[in-house]
């Protein structure tokens, strides 16, 4: 057979193009059926459907983001609005336990110790606290470091979807600041601030020596706890059994005791306890200090040693993220992810402390410091420190 083009065709294949004029034909009288105007409106609001999620780079991670956006909202709004209430609890809970050393165990020490260790429960007191207050307010007084909002020359690697500026390598956007940071580590509601290239170090320098300073309540104080906890337990147990109530367990270390009679006793009013209402002070006091020292201890020390693992390793704790699923993707291609941002473990250090000589140790690192960080937080593609300005 023949066909109007001259070409040999199969049967068949004329059978199935038959077939499909017929089935256009068919579609096109049906729409030609179904008003123009109509059709317009239908695709119209199929397109607006679409652009609710239709994404070419749509991933498992996108949608992730998408369902946790509102629980993402409210953490931003409530962290936005408790800022100063997270400050303020900072400043209450330390001002607390600094006021029961001073007020409690600085008369005992100066009165049981022997000058040796006096000497040296004084001045390590007094340095720790010292390194406490300073980091703490310039980590919250230090703004972290903004991109700039003109145009510049500075290289940038993305634009940010919120602000519309370029963003330097390193800079990320804070929903709670609701602006782009500098080497953004993350938004610290305990500073109401960011932590950014600028106020990095204090943050660290705060969170490592409110830690030691804690660790330093809770073992000193140790005794004086176990102490105080043995004679509250002894006057709760004097009071009960006056009472005629038998007391057991940690409802005596939060004050939880039967103010009435059990089975049909009556009520007795408790006659004058042992000791005074000072001594009850005290003792509660340090009971109070040790625990809140020793959970801050361990709490605070953990987010410490993983912030130091990070600082080790040349990152931030949004580049450990992003560098994890980058080391995962390359790992499969049979490729080692290297962070361009890492110097070498003990240069990071020295890099994130403004270490040039060996006395900076001291001055910088041990001593409240206010020098600027390396760098303007901009560009990074240049080495920090030179090799020969590094003895240490
Ligand atoms: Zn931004
Ligand atoms: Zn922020």
């Amino acid at each position: 057979m023949k066909s109007k083009g001259g070409l040999n065709m199969h049967p068949c294949s004329s059978v199935l193009h038959l077939l499909l004029r017929c089935m256009r034909g068919c579609c096109r009288h049906t729409r030609s059926r179904v008003p123009r105007r109509l059709r317009r409106h239908v695709s119209y609001i199929r397109l607006i459907f679409k652009s609710l999620y239709f994404n070419s780079l749509t991933n498992s991670d996108v949608v992730t983001d998408s369902i946790l956006e509102p629980v993402f909202w409210m953490v931003e709004v409530v962290t936005r609005w408790f800022g100063m209430v997270f400050v303020f609890l900072v400043v209450a809970l330390t001002s607390s336990v600094v006021f029961i050393a001073y007020f409690c165990l600085l008369p005992l020490v100066l009165h049981t110790y022997s000058p040796g260790w006096m000497i040296w429960h004084i001045c390590y007191g007094h340095w720790n606290l010292v390194m406490i207050v300073f980091h703490y307010y310039k980590a919250t007084k230090t703004p972290p470091g903004y991109p700039p909002k003109m145009k510049t020359d500075v290289p940038f690697v993305s634009v940010c979807k919120k602000c519309i500026i370029p963003k330097p390598a390193r800079s990320h956007h804070c929903g709670i600041c609701k602006t782009c940071i500098l080497k953004m580590d993350h938004h610290c509601p305990w500073l109401n601030n960011c932590v950014g290239h600028f106020n990095h170090r204090y943050f660290f320098s705060f969170c490592l020596f409110l830690t030691l300073g804690c660790m330093y309540c809770s073992v000193s104080g140790r005794h004086l706890f176990i102490d105080a906890y043995n004679t509250i337990d002894q006057l709760k147990h004097l009071e009960a059994e006056k009472q005629g109530v038998p007391v057991t367990g940690i409802g005596l270390l939060i004050g939880i005791v039967p103010s009435a009679g059990v089975a049909g006793k009556a009520v007795q009013e408790v006659s004058q306890p042992p000791y005074t209402y000072k001594d009850r002070m005290f003792h509660k006091s340090v009971i109070y200090m040790w625990v809140l020292t020793s959970t801050v201890s361990v709490a605070l020390g953990a987010l410490t040693l993983w912030h130091a693992l990070l600082i080790t390793r040349g990152e931030t704790s949004i580049e450990r993220h992003i560098n994890g699923k980058e080391a995962k993707r390359l790992a499969k291609r049979g490729r080692v992810y290297r962070n361009p941002f890492s110097y070498g473990k003990l240069n990071n250090w020295k890099v994130f402390f403004g270490v040039e000589k060996r006395s900076h140790w001291l001055t910088r690192v041990l001593l409240p410091s206010g020098h600027a960080p390396y760098g303007d937080g901009l560009t990074w593609d240049i080495y920090p420190l030179k090799k020969d300005m590094m003895p240490v």
